[in-house]
């Protein structure tokens, strides 16, 4: 068995040595959550061109020789919305860091005036806690999730995105009712379902939206493995602040700065990959991107 640790993709040593013989006893995986649910105890994140070899019974893990080291490049994305909130990630706990963007957030595009803050769940949960707990406004649930939809970015077309967020989510209307009130978001791509999210909101009653992202705009596609849209479907690739403020029709929209992500994040800025947003690819972009992009599986990124 070999367990080949290569970013953005980061597989993690696992030990379980109270499983049966005939159970594998090390394991690999991406993040940590489902090997928590089996009792494995994490041993090491994989560093970037690491290759271990586990053989023999009981398991021995060799190391053996490494790629030739480079500067890290970690998806700071993985933090913001692909990790689950109770996993941890570069060694960071993925919930503490959103708590983190969310406060940023909240001290760089306060809303002094709304009467509370609500996330959509549920990726956002943790950003839209640090936003109140920055702030002082009264977190609420005023957007329900249907846990039996699947995620609305996987869908093909925007008509089937669209009719998916009107059964994926279900206002609270007693929360929303001649509310001013502040929605915290991870991220904006297209802007087509949040748009779809605010009319719902202002159709349950609410008096004014205030639309928050807890990441910068994203202006580029990822060419590492993350499926996203193409430069011209991303809305802040063309768009100006106010612009998109009134492609969603909201009363104010505030995106969190790159810098404010790094803060959040923690550690060495430069040991980040922010290329969608920032521009600076950490690699030369080929010169056939679609073959490129599509060159190996892929991961669906959100609307
Ligand atoms: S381009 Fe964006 S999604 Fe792709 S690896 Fe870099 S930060 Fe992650």
């Amino acid at each position: 068995m070999w367990i080949v640790g290569e970013g953005p993709p980061r597989p993690r040593l696992h030990d379980r040595p109270e499983l049966p013989d005939q159970c594998p006893q090390v394991l690999g995986g991406k993040i940590d959550v489902p090997l928590d649910l089996i009792g494995a105890t994490p041993v090491r994140e994989l560093e970037p061109g690491e290759f271990l070899r586990v053989q023999g019974s009981p398991p021995e893990v060799d190391k053996l020789p490494s790629l030739p080291s480079k500067p890290h490049q970690r998806c700071i994305f993985e933090l913001v919305y692909f990790s689950r909130p109770d996993s941890t990630i570069f060694g960071r706990s993925v919930d503490r860091v959103r708590r983190a963007l969310g406060r940023e957030l909240a001290r760089e595009h306060p809303a002094p005036d709304a009467d509370c803050v609500f996330s959509v769940p549920d990726s956002s949960n943790a950003m839209a806690l640090g936003f109140a707990e920055e702030s002082g406004l009264k977190l609420e649930h005023a957007l329900i999730r249907n846990h039996y939809v699947g995620r609305t970015f996987i869908n093909p077309t925007q008509a089937s995105r669209n009719a998916k967020v009107k059964i994926k989510f279900n206002p609270v209307r007693e929360v929303l009712a001649g509310k001013k009130v502040v929605v915290v978001d991870d991220s904006l791509v297209r802007g087509t379902t949040s748009r779809e999210l605010v009319q719902m909101i202002r159709q349950a009653g609410a008096r004014e939206v205030h639309f928050r992202v807890a990441s910068a705009p994203i202006t580029g596609p990822c060419y590492y493995g993350i499926d996203t849209p193409t430069k011209s479907e991303l809305i802040a690739s063309s768009h100006s602040l106010a612009e998109i403020r009134g492609h969603l029709g909201v009363e104010s929209l505030g995106y969190l700065s790159l810098e404010g992500m790094l803060r959040a994040a923690g550690g060495d800025p430069s040991e980040f990959c922010h290329a969608c947003f920032s521009g600076r690819y950490p690699t030369a972009i080929p010169d056939d991107v679609q073959k490129a992009r599509h060159a190996a599986p892929l991961v669906t990124m959100a609307v």
